[in-house]
């Protein structure tokens, strides 16, 4: 059988095994999909992971030990919640069930920052005495759309988004009162308007209706600022983790060029600036670039620049404009990293190249690519765990000549 079935294989089996105990830690495990692991003891969650990596991985290099957490529980800085409205319960807020539309009613989660969950309960709460309507997926009619909370991790800086079907927030500023008068570490509250037919939770227009539009986050001794519809790990104290054993991997001297490829908000560029001569980050969400160019100044470094681009397009550039990079780090997102930006990696031939990946199974498949057209080969991979109690796994992958 091939290694990707027997992943899939194992990880189904898991589920049901989780899903045949009579009393679960989780009143809505088997409903809502959200997490794989639940009920299974930590060290045996790092220990199956560790096993799916080296499955998937070993063939390409050596696989070291699983970077787990000491304290798991409620590592989510970002949390979301669906409203809908329920015969019987009035508005509920929580997650859709798993392969489907309808919402499973969700009173508090393991895996995510309590503070926001109980801002979740609020907004929920104030809704029903503020008469506002869920918004209905099918007939489009409502206004109460998501919820969505994130919460900086080292500054408790704290961003709220409602997600509304149409503009109007009736009663807006009685309504940030109320809220802000709750939750006195709400920092800035943000309208989205999404009044389309989509999964996607935020839509295009966003307005600020309290604060400063963004929180700042300090990761790796730098501050960031992070806006609504940026990319930030979601998981600080694991990040830092991450950051560090790819800033080992880069073994950079102080002269090096080097390509942060998938940048985000430019959080591994810039947490590594200090120690390159140049560093450049590519990234295709704009708002993500803009952070990211925001949070150079802000740690008042000037050998960042960043782009806003196809990764894979970007490179190809370089590689015909002839530029010389010494270290490129890519954390493409789970769908992983493409021919183009391959290609265009082995003619750069960059002396390492520190793969960040949130899905092994992308990373199996580019590694074939990359070691099957080139002389790269895989020199070490890590597992760092960024996602406890579910089945998604991340790892650090360093290749060299
Ligand atoms: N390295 C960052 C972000 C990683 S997530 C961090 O650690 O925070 C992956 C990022 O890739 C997201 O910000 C997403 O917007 C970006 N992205 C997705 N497709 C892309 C593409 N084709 N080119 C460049 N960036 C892309």
């Amino acid at each position: 059988m091939d290694k990707k079935r027997v992943y899939r294989r194992e990880a189904g089996k898991e589920k049901d095994a989780g899903e045949k105990q009579k009393k679960s830690l989780c009143p809505v495990s088997g409903k809502c999909g959200g997490c794989q692991f639940v009920d299974m003891p930590y060290k045996a969650q790092l220990k199956r992971k560790q096993k799916q990596v080296e499955l998937l991985l070993k063939e390409y290099g050596k696989v070291k030990p699983i970077i787990g957490m000491e304290e798991p529980a409620h590592y989510r800085n970002k949390v979301h919640a669906v409203f809908a409205f329920q015969k019987g319960r009035g508005i509920v807020s929580g997650i859709y069930q798993e392969k489907s539309h309808r919402v499973v009613p969700v009173e508090s989660c393991l895996l995510e920052d309590q503070k926001a969950g109980e801002i979740i309960q609020s907004v929920r709460e104030l809704a029903k005495s503020f008469k506002l309507k869920a918004y209905d997926e099918d007939s489009g009619y409502g206004l109460l759309r998501h919820v969505l909370v994130r919460v900086g991790h080292v500054t408790g800086e704290i961003m709220v988004v409602l997600v509304l079907g149409s503009p109007i927030l009736p009663s807006k500023k009685n309504f940030v009162n109320e809220l802000c008068k709750l939750h006195t570490e709400i920092t800035t509250i943000l309208i989205n308007v999404n009044n389309k037919r989509t999964s996607m939770v935020l839509g295009d227009k966003e307005q600020v209706i309290y604060g400063k539009g963004y929180i700042e986050d300090e990761l790796c001794g730098r501050r960031f600022k992070i806006s609504a519809k940026s990319f930030y790990q979601v998981n600080s104290v694991q990040t830092e983790a991450l950051y560090a054993k790819a800033a080992e991997y880069a073994q950079l001297t102080g002269k090096e060029t080097v390509v942060d490829a998938y940048c985000g908000i430019g959080t591994i560029a810039l947490a590594v600036a200090g120690q390159a001569g140049k560093v450049i980050g590519v990234e295709l969400n704009k708002d993500a670039v803009r952070d990211a160019v925001t949070n150079a100044k802000v740690n008042q470094i000037k050998n960042a620049d960043f782009y806003q681009n196809d990764a894979g397009r970007f490179l190809t550039q370089m590689a015909d404009a002839g530029e010389k990079v010494d270290v490129v780090f890519m954390d493409p997102p789970r769908s992983g990293s493409t021919e183009e930006f391959l290609n265009a990696l082995i003619r750069i031939r960059p002396k390492r190249i520190v793969y960040i990946s949130c899905e092994p199974e992308t990373l199996a498949r580019d590694l074939k690519y990359l070691t099957g057209k080139s002389s790269y080969r895989v020199q070490e991979i890590t597992p760092v765990d960024m996602f406890p109690f579910t089945g998604n796994i991340e790892t650090v992958c360093l290749l060299g000549n």
